[in-house]
This record gives C-alpha cells, structure tokens and sequence, in this order.
C-alpha cells in the first residue's frame, strides 16, 4: 500500500488504522517497547495504580477497556486487582484481538478477559454497564472522537470512571524538539526495520500532531457528558492521563 500520509480523508483513516495493525500485531508489543523506550509500560503502570481496581471479585466490578488491542492494559488492570476483577477487551482489529486471546490464555486469564470485536464510536455493549472504560494510545486513530466519548459516557454506570492515556502536547521547553525529531524520524525507521513498512508509522506520528493540546481534550471530555473532568501530563506530556467520572 502506498499513501500521502497528508492527504488522508476522514473516511480513509480508519482504513489505514486497520492496516497499520493488521500489519503489526505479533509485533505490536515489541514495536510500542521500541517506539517509547519502555515508557507506555510505566504510562501504563501509573494509569492503573491511579484508576485503583478494587482487590475483591465482591462488587462484581467490570473493566471495558477499549481499543484495548493484545489486552495489555486489561492485563495490568486485572493483576492489579489480585485477579478478582473482569475486564473486556474491544477493539476493531481481530488480528489485535486474536493476539491478546492466546496471551491471555497462556497467562491462566481466560475466565476473566474477554475479547470482543467492536468499534469505539458505536460500542455493542447496553448502557450503564461498565465500572470503568479505558482508552490507551487508542482515541487519537478514532474518526470521530466526540461520538466515541460519548459511547464512554454511555456504557458506563452511574459513579463509573472514565480514563484515557494518549500521547499528548510536550510542554517541556527543549524537549519538544528532541521529541520531534526523534519520532519524525526515528519512528517510521524502526516501523520499516521491525515491520517492513515505515509509512503507516509516518501517519502515526502525523497523527499525534493532530491530536488535541490536554486543556482542549479536557473540554470535549466534559461535552460528552462526563463530570470531574481532570488530566496529569507524564514525561513531560509526551504522555498525558486524562480521568473523569460519570455522575
Ligand atoms: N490499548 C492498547 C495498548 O495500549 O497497548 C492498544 C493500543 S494500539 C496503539 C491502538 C488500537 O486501537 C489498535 O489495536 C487498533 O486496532 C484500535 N482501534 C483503532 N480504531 C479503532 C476503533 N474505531 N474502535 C476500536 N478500536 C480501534
């Protein structure tokens, strides 16, 4: 496939997204190591102490994790919880979903992830069903994002919480242009070394642009309905957490 990254139509975006994980996903765990260092492992890490999954299967609690991919963040959310707590795994990638459902068979968590086909912006799950939803590295390559916010608000329960992490503004003078530099180039090098394609991985970056500053995802965050809206920028905001609750 060959594309001007530039030049990608709203209707083409998700087409390309597919392909990009299509492509990748047996390597897509060691591409995100190479891509941020290790850092989304402690990303990852943070949004989960911060999220706090109760330690007891008593209330029932259940996890939607979208975009969810190999189930990396279910994986943590889960361990985290001392494997009392079940989560549900959605994306739109079988190949990511297919991936994640071997992982965490041979982990001994097939009774409490589960993998489900499905797309952010019109979730197959009724309303008001879900303890928490998360979001990582996943709401920037969603077409619409307001109509995937609100399908956030939507499945949650009453007092749920709503968390996404998503490569976000740097607000580190310097840094910015290390950051720069380094995921222009560096980026699409090692998705063409690792993958054999290091054009998906320019949209990618592109992509990151894109994405809204933290004080104006805050706001789309609040217009789709959910309340205590807050965000904490990690490294330097190359990373940022955003959390909020459904009141
Ligand atoms: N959350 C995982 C993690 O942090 O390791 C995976 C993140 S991966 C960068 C992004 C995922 O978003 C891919 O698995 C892709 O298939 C999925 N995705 C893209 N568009 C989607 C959509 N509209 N609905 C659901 N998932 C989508």
């Amino acid at each position: 496939t060959s594309f001007g990254f530039t030049k990608v139509g709203e209707g083409q975006k998700q087409a390309l997204v597919d392909d990009v994980f299509y492509k990748v996903a047996s390597r897509y765990d060691l591409m995100n190591d190479l891509m941020s260092g290790g850092l989304h492992r402690v990303w990852k890490d943070a949004m989960v102490s911060y999220l706090a999954p109760p330690k007891s299967s008593a209330s029932g609690w259940r996890l939607l994790d979208v975009a969810g991919g190999t189930g990396d963040v279910s994986t943590r959310v889960v361990e985290k919880s001392q494997r009392s707590v079940k989560a549900v795994v959605c994306d739109i990638n079988n190949s990511m979903l297919n991936v994640g459902r071997d992982r965490a068979e041979k982990a001994g968590l097939s009774d409490l992830i589960t993998f489900s086909q499905g797309n952010a912006e019109d979730l197959p799950f009724p309303d008001k069903s879900f303890d928490a939803y998360t979001i990582a590295f996943g709401i920037r390559n969603v077409p619409d994002i307001p109509k995937a916010l609100r399908e956030a608000n939507r499945v949650l329960k009453r007092g749920g919480r709503f968390m996404c992490l998503e490569f976000s503004e740097v607000d580190v003078p310097g840094l910015d242009k290390v950051y720069d530099a380094f995921s222009f180039n560096a980026i699409p090098a090692m998705g063409k070394w690792v993958t054999g394609d290091g054009e998906p991985y320019q949209y990618l970056v592109e992509s990151i642009r894109k994405f809204p500053s933290q004080e104006r995802f805050a706001e789309m965050i609040r217009e789709a309905g959910l309340a205590r809206v807050t965000y904490r920028n990690y490294s330097g905001g190359i990373a940022a957490l955003h959390s909020g609750w459904k009141l």
